[in-house]
């Protein structure tokens, strides 16, 4: 089945807001596509910390079974697998718990100096 010029146009286009994000290794994008590289075999999620591919040997996937089952292999560096939706309220609320917790060993450990 072949693509609408629609269609065509929003896949250029997603893959271009894809790949400015694997330039500036946006961490929001994490969760919401891998890129693979075909020289390597190898896919990774957009904030991986490894060298940047080439353009023209990268191909993005929605999903990381989609990469696996193109046959790359997750990067054992970033674990694309293994990457969660991002949900800043999760986040915020983890922060807040070690937030907290750090206050409360510090509130412990001033008393004991009283
Ligand atoms: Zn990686």
């Amino acid at each position: 089945m072949r693509n609408t010029v629609e269609e065509i146009k929003q896949e250029t286009l997603d893959e271009e807001q894809y790949w400015q994000a694997v330039l500036t290794r946006n961490v929001l994008a994490d969760g919401t596509f891998v890129v693979a590289v075909r020289t390597t075999g190898i896919y990774c999620r957009p904030s991986c910390p490894a060298r940047h591919p080439y353009r023209e040997h990268v191909t993005f996937f929605r999903l990381p079974e989609e990469a696996s089952a193109a046959g790359f292999r997750p990067c054992r560096r970033c674990h694309p697998d293994q990457v969660q939706l991002h949900e800043p309220q999760a986040e915020l609320i983890e922060r807040i718990k070690l937030i907290w917790m750090l206050h409360c060993i510090l509130l412990i450990s001033a008393s004991s100096f009283i």
